[in-house]
């Protein structure tokens, strides 16, 4: 396994020193394009950063060109076949190297596909774009052939760059008190976040979490994808609203700038 970490000997941001702090600390847009389901991809710290790819087994998604998907990195939060389906292809056609917990990025190392850092919940490290955390998530991980899929997580990402500021995505999770743990490493940009029940927390559970975390913007991910989990769009930003937040739910193939 080639391992492509730097020891975490990157400064904290000047993000990460401050208190919940106003939008305004944050300048510019960061580009999001949304792939469907939990898939999506931000560009951050000058790279393209791709999460959960499973692109090509849902139909709702037919409209993404997935050969085009050239990431630098793919962002793992659990070994679920509905956050992994596409790994292989995307990460052979792009070259691009892996993240997850370790027997996530095991399992596809044994493939052959060994650009890849391999960590583990609580874990940092700093990588070209800025600095990655795995956070916690409360749910279940195996791989699509039924082996073990290690703690399932989410991703505090930092940029390297202090006023593009950083961003969380939450994997698949219950709400649980460790989210205000990320709320305590730095303001957020956005957040995003599952909530489309039955698997992962739902709307109310989701305004929470956001207001724990203390951020205005909302990606919604995890919904619509399946009957359990489809979500009535109006009824679920406008929770949001009521709350002073914004959830944003993109079309599929759309991008979005926070
Ligand atoms: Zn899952």
């Amino acid at each position: 396994m080639r391992v492509y970490f730097q020891k975490p000997r990157c400064k904290r941001g000047l993000l990460s020193r401050l208190a919940i702090s106003p939008d305004p600390l944050f300048r510019g847009i960061m580009k999001i394009s949304y792939y469907g389901h939990s898939c999506f991809s931000v560009e951050i710290g000058g790279k393209t950063l791709l999460f959960d790819p499973f692109i090509t087994p849902n139909p709702l998604a037919s409209c993404v060109d997935v050969a085009a998907l050239k990431p630098d990195y793919i962002l793992l939060s659990h070994g679920h076949d509905d956050h992994v389906a596409d790994v292989e292809m995307i990460a052979r056609q792009s070259g691009a190297t892996l993240v997850g917990n370790y027997e996530v990025i095991q399992w596809f190392t044994a493939k052959g596909l060994d650009k890849a850092v391999p960590m583990n919940s609580g874990g940092t490290c700093c990588l070209e774009f800025g600095r990655v955390t795995f956070t916690t998530a409360i749910h279940s991980s195996s791989m699509p052939d039924g082996s073990y899929g290690g703690q399932p997580g989410g991703f505090r990402v930092e940029s390297k760059e202090s006023d593009e500021g950083a961003f969380y995505y939450s994997g698949d999770t219950a709400l649980t008190h460790d989210i205000k743990l990320v709320a305590e490493m730095g303001p957020l940009r956005f957040a995003s976040l599952c909530l489309g029940d039955h698997f992962t927390m739902g709307v109310a559970d989701a305004v929470t979490a956001t207001k724990w975390l203390g951020c205005k913007e909302v990606m919604g991910v995890h919904y619509d994808t399946f009957p359990p989990i489809t979500i009535d769009h109006a009824a679920a930003q406008e929770a949001f609203l009521k709350e002073g937040k914004r959830l944003h739910l993109p079309t599929i193939g759309g991008t979005l700038d926070l």
